[in-house]
């Protein structure tokens, strides 16, 4: 179990490490290819069948309802899809019912992930990539990370959030008293920007709906949006981190708050404490004591 430190996270620099002593991980799902669980599921979606019973793994309690709000936000799925020379980012979903099961939440992010694979909507990321990076975690989560875009070392390797931000992302994390198998994580593009720059308004509507059919495969009860491309590109707003932070939004059924990238972290140590701060709250929302 994590200690909050003086400066509300472990250790003296506030992200103390802490032994690889993760909880058991949720989630060991059946081995059926994409290609036979997307039968299963448009099979069910031609019998007319919309929701699906869910088997849950991970205690998910409700949101509090009495969140502060900020503004509530589009719906989970509410894509825009300007470029109609390549397959729109949807295929053949059943939307899943609260109560789908772990099997299906994996079972459409399976189909999700390889629609990315395979997609070059922004031609130059497409050409430039190494790997797509679709995201990765609990496809049962209440809580999900969600970022910027890929960087060098997640192009290399194909998962989100492995360089240095993402092993303060997994310090914050565990300084949470969780585990990044128990929370999911992924970023707004699938694809590294070159030079490590900001997404383009353009390659943020492109990849939108593979977002939002993320979010709305998992729907978590909670979006943690991380830095301000995150943020605002999830709540479409051009509001500044600063002035995003400390309050609650809403995205669909989740709860959303928002707080500071892990690489700005890097480059500015003093900002951990914004980050626990945020951290607590969110925390305490989610029932999750950290002492
Ligand atoms: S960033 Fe998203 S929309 Fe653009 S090519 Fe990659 S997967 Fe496709």
């Amino acid at each position: 179990m994590a200690r909050a430190g003086k400066n509300g996270m472990n250790g003296k620099d506030g992200l103390g490490d802490k032994a690889d002593s993760a909880p058991a991980v949720d989630g060991k799902y059946g081995a059926a290819s994409p290609r036979s669980l997307k039968q299963r599921l448009e099979s069910l979606a031609d019998s007319g069948v919309q929701d699906l019973p869910r088997a849950r793994t991970v205690a998910r309690g409700r949101a509090p309802s009495a969140l502060p709000q900020g503004r509530a936000v589009g719906q989970p799925g509410a894509a825009l899809r300007p470029d109609a020379t390549q397959p729109e980012p949807s295929g053949a979903q059943p939307p899943l019912g609260p109560q789908a099961s772990p099997g299906d939440r994996m079972a459409l992010l399976d189909i999700l992930r390889h629609e990315v694979a395979a997609c070059r909507r922004c031609e130059d990321l497409a050409s430039a990539r190494t790997n797509t990076v679709f995201g990765s975690g609990n496809p049962n989560a209440r809580l999900c990370f969600l970022g910027e875009a890929p960087g060098a070392d997640e192009d290399a390797s194909g998962e989100p959030f492995v360089g240095r931000a993402g092993q303060l992302l997994t310090k914050i994390i565990e300084a949470c008293t969780l585990t990044r198998d128990q929370v999911y994580i992924l970023n707004v593009l699938k694809c590294r920007p070159p030079d490590n720059r900001r997404p383009e308004p353009a390659e943020v509507i492109n990849c939108r709906g593979f977002f939002e059919r993320q979010l709305a495969a998992i729907q978590p009860e909670f979006i943690c949006c991380l830095g301000a491309s995150a943020a605002q590109s999830l709540l479409e707003t051009d509001e500044t981190i600063g002035k995003l932070r400390g309050r609650w939004f809403t995205h669909g059924t989740a709860a959303v708050i928002c707080t500071y990238h892990p690489s700005y972290l890097l480059r500015n140590p003093s900002a951990k404490k914004d980050v626990w701060d945020d951290m607590k709250v969110l925390m305490s929302c989610m029932g999750v004591t950290l002492s």
